[in-house]
């Protein structure tokens, strides 16, 4: 069987991997249409801050390893065309121009997506940057050390946006963050969450601007140096725009079935409208767990990896269907840890579920602990159905890092597990670690409470 793997970021990685451990004597043809394969953005802030001193070593593949497990890597090489009739896919080779069709008997598309672009005048100058990839890694590191760069004004409060606004004041700049949204972290936090991290941020001297629409960007010699929302006018020497993505998949629209949104449409099974054809990653919807499984837009590495295993399983012949996902992350904003996931208040009106929420705070270990010793308020929101007391989503902030309590949340929504389960579950107890109760246990009875009282 010969399978041809297009993109080699968090899905098309998974995907060769699990094709090498179900059936290694798959023929695997790998496909990248940059320069470098396997390059991780999720490992860009670790690079660009310097914990990882080599941009090549934030991957986890290298041609080589790859070619010694009996795959075949092609480098700056895109696909640009797909004849599923003859099942063949047309290929660039962007290093010497030639072109040539490769037959497939299975064919996973992992094509991602692209920083989106801001419809206001003023992109093209210089210093507008965006991040994602390698490319934008490189320079994105030299403005980091750039004299020339005091103002950085960066578009998008999301993940991507906080954690270019943390490199650059860590770096010594004077950062602003705008949104349209009214908050800072909008989509994956409450309001109690944001106000507490909006502070931190302004103590590490980054403004946040959040409920602001960005009208144009202004220039001076060919560089940008002002950005023009329709509130204020804002100092930049660079610009770094974070303001959501878009498909790579223009090229896909003749041969398959896209949404309005250019995503490509799969079933269960990751199959796309077109038999042995199947895709995955931020190209694609997944099924949001707390909604049972409805299809929304998460575009997470951890969503491509699932999917990409889940790919090439049935691309080999099992029939195995794609978990839902709850949209899990997490996020280090200077001395706060936070993760979500799920429903939150915030999101339960888009989602169309009635959702009830309540917060704790407690310490995450016994009072008796010094905070100089590792001590430290934790404050757990829990978002639930209140008729049925099914769990739907979580949020959790502290100073330590207690994100993995999240993980259990996600658990708790897949399962379908409601507040009853959670309020007394049986979670370890050791000072060094937590409270006699778990804040989990905490949130739920408190939750169940509520739930008491409202009737
Ligand atoms: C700064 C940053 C931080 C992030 N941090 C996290 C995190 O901590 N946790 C998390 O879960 N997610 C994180 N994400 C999101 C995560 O990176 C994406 O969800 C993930 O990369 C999606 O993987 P993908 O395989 O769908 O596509 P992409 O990563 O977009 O990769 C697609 C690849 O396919 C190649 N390609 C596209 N079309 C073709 C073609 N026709 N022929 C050949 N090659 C092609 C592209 O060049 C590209 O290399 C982060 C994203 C960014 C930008």
């Amino acid at each position: 069987m010969k399978v041809i793997v297009v993109g080699s970021s968090h899905g098309g990685y998974e995907a060769v991997r699990e094709l090498l451990m179900d059936e290694p004597d798959t023929e695997i043809q790998w496909y990248e249409k940059g320069g470098f394969i396997s390059f991780l953005s999720c490992g860009m802030q670790l690079y660009l801050e310097g914990y990882v001193k080599n941009v090549n070593d934030v991957s986890y593949a290298t041609p080589e390893e790859m070619r010694s497990k009996g795959v075949s890597v092609f480098v700056e090489q895109e696909i640009t065309a797909i004849d599923p009739d003859k099942r063949t896919v047309h290929v660039i080779n962007h290093q010497d121009g030639t072109e040539r069709d490769e037959t497939y008997d299975k064919l996973i598309l992992s094509p991602g997506a692209v920083p989106a672009t801001l419809p206001v005048e003023g992109t093209d100058l210089e210093n507008v940057y965006a991040m994602r990839g390698r490319d934008w890694a490189i320079k994105l590191k030299q403005k980091t050390v750039d004299p020339d760069v005091r103002n950085v004004v960066i578009v998008g409060a999301g993940y991507i946006g906080i954690e270019a606004a943390e490199v650059f004041a860590n770096a010594g700049m004077n950062v602003t963050v705008i949104d349209v949204l009214p908050r800072m972290l909008d989509t994956y936090l409450d309001e109690e969450f944001t106000d507490i991290l909006t502070k931190e941020m302004e103590n590490n001297n980054v403004q946040a601007a959040p409920g602001q629409n960005i009208q144009r960007f202004e220039g001076k010699d060919g560089k940008v140096s002002k950005v023009v929302t329709d509130q204020g006018t804002y100092d930049a020497d660079l610009v770094v725009v974070a303001a959501g993505i878009k498909p790579n998949t223009k090229w896909l629209g003749d041969t398959l079935e896209l949404t309005s949104g250019g995503l490509i449409q799969i079933d269960d099974y990751l199959q796309t409208s077109v038999p042995d054809i199947y895709a995955i990653g931020d190209a694609t919807l997944v099924k949001f767990a707390p909604t049972d499984g409805k299809e929304t837009r998460i575009a997470l590495a951890s969503n491509a990896r699932r999917q990409g295993r889940f790919a090439a399983k049935n691309a080999l012949g099992y029939k195995k269907a794609m978990p839902s996902v709850s949209g899990s992350s997490a996020l280090s904003l200077f001395d706060y840890n936070f993760a979500s996931t799920g429903i939150k208040e915030g999101t339960a009106e888009t989602y169309g579920v009635e959702t009830m929420s309540t917060l704790v705070t407690d310490s995450y270990r016994p009072p008796f602990v010094p905070e100089k010793h590792g001590n430290a308020e934790v404050y757990f929101k829990l978002t639930y159905d209140p008729n049925t007391t099914r769990i739907l989503g979580g949020q959790i902030m502290s100073r330590e890092d207690v994100t993995q309590n999240i993980n259990v949340i996600s658990l708790a929504i897949q399962e379908k597990l409601t507040l009853e389960d959670l309020a007394y579950a049986d979670f370890f107890f050791q000072p060094d670690f937590d409270r006699p109760w778990s804040i989990l246990n905490v949130g739920a009875q408190q939750a169940l409470r509520d739930v008491e009282n409202r009737k």
